[in-house]
């Protein structure tokens, strides 16, 4: 992996530790050379994930539309910034610029962001390694959930499998760059044609 986009909150959470592991995150990604994407804040764990790519000399693309640059206060001192017309051309942007995906802890702005990704993948749209730091194992309660829409018939246990997780940095990102993409969805019968 080349980049990586990482969604994360704008928000630092309650626990000192959030933020910590973002700026880990970011560190790590720095020093194997792999390029941050994210949403271009200077807050929160996103600030967080930043900083940790730019004190040891990485590269970070932010990509924020307009309307946020103030609210979310953009980081004035990346690599590059995008600025983007709105939020979908925000979120088709990110996907353009990485190779993989990773979801630290964060509202809904995170969910949404990676879940979107998710259904991408699911589709066949695309084949990228998708990861979740589960840090403080705040994603716990999430995997209870996934697990039971597998269950009760709603997910595949194949598109359930395409989620990796860990709460090692270093072990998601290999599981990451091992990732074995399911083959593309046939989506339409080629017999109906
Ligand atoms: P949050 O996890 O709610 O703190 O938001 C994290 C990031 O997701 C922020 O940069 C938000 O601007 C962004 N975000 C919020 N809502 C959406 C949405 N509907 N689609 C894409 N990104 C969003």
């Amino acid at each position: 992996m080349k980049s990586v986009v990482v969604f994360c909150g704008s928000s630092e959470g309650n626990d000192i530790n959030f933020g910590q592991e973002a700026y880990a995150l970011g560190k790590f990604l720095a020093l194997q050379d792999i390029r941050l994407i994210y949403g271009g804040a200077k807050i929160g764990v996103m600030g967080q994930v930043a900083k940790g790519v730019l004190d040891n000399a990485g590269e970070v693309i932010g990509v924020i539309p307009k309307f946020l640059m103030k609210k979310e206060v953009f980081h004035p001192n990346l690599t590059q910034l995008i600025i983007t017309k709105d939020m979908h051309e925000r979120k088709l942007k990110m996907h353009e610029l990485s190779d993989g995906i990773i979801m630290l802890p964060g509202g809904y702005g995170t969910l949404e962001e990676f879940f979107e990704m998710l259904t991408w993948g699911q589709l066949g749209l695309h084949q990228k390694p998708m990861g979740i730091l589960n840090t403080n194992g705040f994603y716990d309660h999430l995997g209870v959930l996934l697990k039971s829409m597998v269950t009760q018939g709603f997910v595949a246990k194949s598109n359930y499998d395409m989620i990796l997780n860990d709460v090692d940095i270093a072990r998601l990102l290999s599981k990451m760059s091992s990732y074995d993409p399911l083959p593309a969805p046939q989506l339409i019968n080629k017999e109906q044609l």
